[in-house]
């Protein structure tokens, strides 16, 4: 239990969890497989930093090695604890069997303020952490793979990779230890903005659905839909700024940790992040209203909620004000085990985290691929693709010429079919077609069983039973 009296992350993903397995025929024994963690390194170590030694605590659990390596981001947090570390490993697992993913769960997590320490003492403590995780082949192209988290981002992950190469001079495969990587460390293009991509992957996916749509008390496309986000880091800085710039979607309430701006007409996602790099926080955003009490713009009108920044912000305390009929969990676990029945009584459709940020790790996967393959994605078909494309362009508009048919070719057509995929392109379609596909057999045990009334409960039965057809099929 934690301090609301609600239990606490790890327990509430167990709850979660069990509601979907009271419905499925797994043996008691498989099932107990599954749920649990299988192991949690706790490490604590020294770094010699303002004249004295400091002590970090760390740690990187696995959930579940069904598949190998086993994958999960890496978290700086000040209040990072074993619990929530398994919780978010046990995510992997499921997040990881729904999106086809061929990784288990695994996480890690540093217990820091990242911000109360320059660049170069976060290298060192970096390193540092990264070594003892390595020296025990919990960062391993092979074993286990992080990426970022809450916290860390791409530079955090190029001082891995490079500790990585420089303990295993010899391994080829060095690159592929991490991912989330930049792109001269190894990188892929797009998996910055790839979870809050996915975000937005989701949500079009969700409104190609018009049932699925009616059932929020929605109608319509995503276009003038009024949006609120939690968190305008990593991901709900790109999750709003796709939204906002390229669906027509209004973001009307950004909350940070300082507090929250709201504007009726939109917020301007590219202009507040600026400022917020700028001032520190939202305040005094110009043409916005500034609420000190962020956390209650959880509760504004909005027809889409957006929670991206951590877990259990919305609790017991809450559930019961929230006025979005629509919630997508960009974050993970925002919603705690309580809230979820509350929400769920009032008719709130919740897209679950195990889905709606499975962006991450898609992208994190072509990222792998590419660097155990050793080559960047559509650099051997880019120009043979765009050549037979000048082909068929050359004939259509001999066709279409004096002595031809007299069709005309539309304007940027030939500039939009004469451009061959580049890498990015690639990465997008490939996401935009797991995004969709996932949803899909979500949405198949969600309309497809009476005895399952929610997208969360779905997306769990779908995962189990991936992960347990795996066990089945190595004799367990
Ligand atoms: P981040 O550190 O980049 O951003 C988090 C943002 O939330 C920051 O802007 C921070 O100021 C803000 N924030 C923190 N506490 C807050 C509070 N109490 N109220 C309002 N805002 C607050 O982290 P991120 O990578 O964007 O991760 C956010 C969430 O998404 C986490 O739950 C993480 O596990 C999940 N997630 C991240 C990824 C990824 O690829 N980065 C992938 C999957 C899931």
């Amino acid at each position: 239990m934690n301090v609301t009296g609600e239990p606490s992350f790890r327990e509430s993903v167990d709850l979660m969890f069990n509601r979907a397995s009271a419905l499925m025929n797994l043996s008691p024994g498989l099932e107990q497989k599954i749920r649990v963690c299988n192991s949690t390194y706790t490490v604590r170590f020294g770094v010699r930093l303002r004249g004295k030694i400091e002590t970090f605590t760390g740690y990187r659990s696995v959930h579940s090695e069904h598949m190998e390596p086993v994958k999960g981001g890496i978290r700086y947090a000040i209040n990072v604890s074993q619990d929530e570390v398994e919780a978010l490993a046990a995510l992997m697992t499921y997040k990881c069997a729904l999106v086809e993913t061929p990784f288990g769960g695994s996480k890690g997590g540093l217990c820091i303020d990242p911000r109360a320490w320059d660049e170069h003492e976060l290298e060192l403590i970096t390193r540092r952490f990264a070594y003892e995780l390595i020296k025990r082949d919990l960062i391993h192209p092979a074993q286990n793979v992080p990426a970022p988290d809450m916290g860390t981002g791409e530079r955090e992950m190029a001082w891995i990779v490079d500790q990585y190469a420089r303990m295993n001079t010899t391994d080829i495969n060095a690159k592929a230890c991490v991912t989330g990587k930049p792109l001269n460390s190894g990188g892929i293009r797009g998996r910055v903005e790839a979870t809050g991509r996915g975000v937005q992957y989701a949500l079009q996916e969700f409104f190609r659905h018009k049932e699925d749509v009616a059932l929020a008390r929605l109608s319509g496309t995503l276009d003038g839909k009024t949006a609120v986000v939690q968190g305008l880091g990593n991901v709900g800085y790109h999750a709003a700024k796709f939204l906002s710039e390229e669906d027509g979607v209004k973001i009307v309430a950004a909350i940070e940790r300082d507090g929250a701006v709201v504007d009726a007409s939109g917020l301007n996602i590219e202009e507040l992040k600026q400022w917020i790099a700028a001032n520190g926080g939202v305040k005094g955003f110009p043409g916005a209203q500034y609420v000190e009490d962020g956390a209650s713009l959880l509760e504004h009108d909005c027809d889409i909620l957006i929670p991206a920044a951590m877990e259990g912000v919305i609790h017991k305390g809450n559930a019961d004000r929230i006025r979005a009929p629509l919630i997508i969990e960009a974050a993970n676990g925002p919603i705690t085990f309580g809230a979820d029945e509350i929400l769920r009584a009032k008719g709130i459709v919740i897209i679950p985290d195990m889905y709606a940020n499975a962006g991450g790790v898609t992208v994190s996967y072509f990222e792998w691929v590419k660097n155990l393959s050793h080559i960047r994605f559509g650099r051997m078909q880019r120009r043979a693709e765009e050549a037979r494309s000048r082909l068929l362009v050359a004939e259509l508009e001999r066709l279409s010429g004096d002595e031809g048919l007299g069709w005309e070719l539309k304007p940027n057509f030939k500039d939009k079919f004469l451009t061959g995929s580049d890498e990015l392109a690639l990465v997008r379609s490939g996401l935009d077609d797991t995004m969709r596909t996932a949803y899909q057999s979500m949405r198949e045990v969600w309309h497809g069983r009476n005895d399952v009334t929610d997208l969360r409960v779905a997306a769990y039965i779908v995962a189990i039973s991936r992960v347990a057809e795996t066990y089945r099929s190595k004799g367990l």
